[in-house]
């Protein structure tokens, strides 16, 4: 129904749908530009960010799968793409060795920060909008999300601050943080890199 421009005329979730489809095409125009810049492509760029900003024991070839919405085969064959460029490393998990964690190699960090500017184009584009209006597309797109993370198509990692997880500051030392959910103590740092199983205490 969405691609039908008469019955979009009546229906608000349909015209919306079709923005948003409109959007991801010219998302994913402008992210391919600055990636074909940066010598990378866009999964690359993605893989290469993940690593960057996901906490340690997180940063899994699973969780890269889900966080860009793609098969355990695809996430494989881009880090294996980057392991043979020597950019990301490869380890088992102690606690699990069925699962594979990365991790940037020197050579991946410093590749990695270079693309800590990728997307801004599309920051740039936003910048022109009226702050009023880009207030209520937060709100609305903020619904959409959490629509979508609940169907599963999408997952949402934001770092500990406002997870229900979250106990900042249980004990003194490096790690005093805790986390509920791992059952682990959290440096300053961990807690502050992105964590796919971030669970907003909103609406709590
Ligand atoms: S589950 Fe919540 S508290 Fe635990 S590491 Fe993830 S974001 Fe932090």
């Amino acid at each position: 129904m969405i691609f039908d421009p008469n019955q979009r005329q009546n229906n608000r979730s349909a015209r919306i749908s079709m923005a948003l489809f409109r959007m991801t095409q010219a998302i994913k125009k402008m992210t391919q530009l600055e990636s074909d810049a940066a010598g990378f492509t866009p999964i690359q760029i993605q893989a290469l960010l993940f690593c960057l900003h996901t906490r340690s024991d997180a940063a899994t070839v699973g969780n890269f799968a889900h966080a860009i919405g793609t098969t355990h085969v695809t996430a494989v064959k881009v880090i294996n793409g980057l392991v043979q460029k020597e950019l990301i490393n490869k380890a088992a998990k102690l606690e699990d060795r069925r699962v594979t964690l990365l991790q940037l190699t020197s050579e991946g960090q410093l590749a990695a920060a270079k693309l800590e500017q990728w997307g801004q184009s599309l920051e740039d584009l936003l910048l022109t909008i009226p702050e009023e209006t880009l207030a209520s597309l937060e709100l609305g797109l903020g619904s959409v999300i959490a629509a979508m993370q609940q169907e599963g198509h999408v997952v949402v990692a934001e770092p500990c601050l406002g997870c229900i997880h979250f106990h900042p500051n249980a004990r003194e030392g490096s790690e005093p943080h805790y986390c509920g959910l791992v059952q682990k103590h959290l440096s300053n740092e961990a807690s502050l890199k992105e964590c796919p199983e971030h669970t907003s205490s909103e609406g709590v």
